[in-house]
């Protein structure tokens, strides 16, 4: 049997919200489980407002065009990332500026940010927004990326995509930007098989992303648009899904990290550390080897026995895609690009498969990995 890296959990309650849809023919991307999830997801984080949308990426997409992110303007941006975290400044016609990781969260160097800042304010350039990422569910330095981005009137957005259920002293993450994203994409800690958020205090934005996101249609017996629109509402079967994941989310967010402490007690390596008072949800449970080498001879082995495992996120400023955008490194991202491995991570792994890989990896270890 194939264990994957992380796989969809259902946990019960999904299908009678969507027996619910189908009973009342809400089949549309509007209706009361979109009406509902809306309120768990805001309930959940502490944030006033949260908009049900198509994707995470839809979710970048509409918080660029609320903050004013046009063509020719610069945005700010992690580079140890999922593409889908930097793809939208283009669409808008933008350019990204990738900023480098630290070694303690594996997320935005706060110092690389100010410097990049300063730089392109040098450059008469002022960053029009930021985007930082909370990376397999970790905090990111969110208080001193959130004061830097303050103190220059640099409006921050979150991608909180792989960190729903994270927090820092309590605080949920997605809560601290004027804008959070999250996905429900299939490998998330909770799915909808496809489906995100914008969260957001100010409501009328998040009126104004659900505008934007049911094709920007004006008030008017017929169809009338003033403003480009979009369709990039959630569905009322997927907020189905969406309901039921949102009353298991945190018994899956204990079982995420009951893998990583199995792991992280039974393998030694690098384990990606917790920084004190920070929580994260271990979406994908991550560790360093020594070298791109050992690295490598273990995936492999885990891939010949049907086992998925993957290296770290690829930083963006070496994707070819964006060889030739503006970025501020110092080599942490590439290092974990190159020695970095996530392990089988799902909520639904049995205590069978965590010893199958433990067994593979610490046997190829020992043979002189
Ligand atoms: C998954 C993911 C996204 C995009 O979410 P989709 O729902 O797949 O569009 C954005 N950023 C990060 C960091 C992600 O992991």
């Amino acid at each position: 049997m194939k264990i994957w890296l992380s796989s969809p959990h259902m946990g019960g309650g999904e299908l009678k919200y969507i027996h619910e849809a189908f009973d009342q023919n809400w089949i549309a991307p509007l209706g009361p489980n979109v009406d509902n999830f809306e309120r768990d997801l805001a309930q959940y984080t502490g944030v006033g407002h949260a908009a049900a949308l198509s994707s995470g990426t839809a979710a970048i997409h509409l918080a660029l065009i609320l903050l004013g992110v046009e063509r020719g303007d610069e945005v700010l941006c992690q580079s140890f990332t999922f593409s889908a975290t930097a793809n939208p400044i283009v669409y808008q016609g933008a350019t990204p500026v990738f900023i480098d990781s630290e070694s303690h969260t594996w997320n935005m160097d706060p110092d690389l940010l100010q410097e990049a800042i300063e730089d392109r304010l040098k450059a008469g350039r002022k960053p029009k927004a930021c985007i930082v990422v909370h990376l397999y569910g970790m905090p990111a330095q969110i208080m001193r990326i959130r004061e830097i981005c303050d103190a220059y009137n640099i409006p921050l957005i979150e991608d909180a995509a792989e960190a729903l259920g994270s927090s820092i002293n309590g605080q949920r993450l997605g809560s601290f930007g004027q804008f959070g994203i999250l996905s429900f994409n299939g490998n998330k800690i909770i799915t909808t098989s496809g489906g995100g958020a914008l969260l957001s205090e100010d409501g009328d934005a998040i009126a104004k992303a659900r505008f934007y996101s049911t094709q920007s249609r004006d008030p008017a017996p017929h169809y009338q648009h003033s403003e480009i629109g979009y369709n990039y509402r959630m569905s009322n079967i997927a907020a189905g899904i969406g309901r039921g994941q949102m009353e298991v989310l945190d018994e899956w967010v204990a079982l995420r990290r009951k893998n990583f402490e199995f792991y992280s007690s039974e393998i030694q390596l690098d384990w990606q550390r917790e920084p004190e008072g920070y929580f994260s949800n271990r979406w994908l449970s991550c560790a360093l080897f020594n070298t791109y080498e050992n690295r490598e001879v273990v995936r492999l082995a885990l891939a010949a026995r049907d086992i998925e495992s993957r290296p770290l996120w690829k930083p963006m400023h070496l994707q070819p895609v964006f060889a030739s955008s503006l970025h501020y490194v110092n080599g942490v991202s590439e290092d974990l690009f190159n020695r970095g491995l996530c392990f089988p991570s799902g909520s639904n792994l049995a205590a069978d498969d965590l010893f199958r890989v433990q067994d593979i990896v610490l046997r190829t270890l020992q043979a002189g990995a």
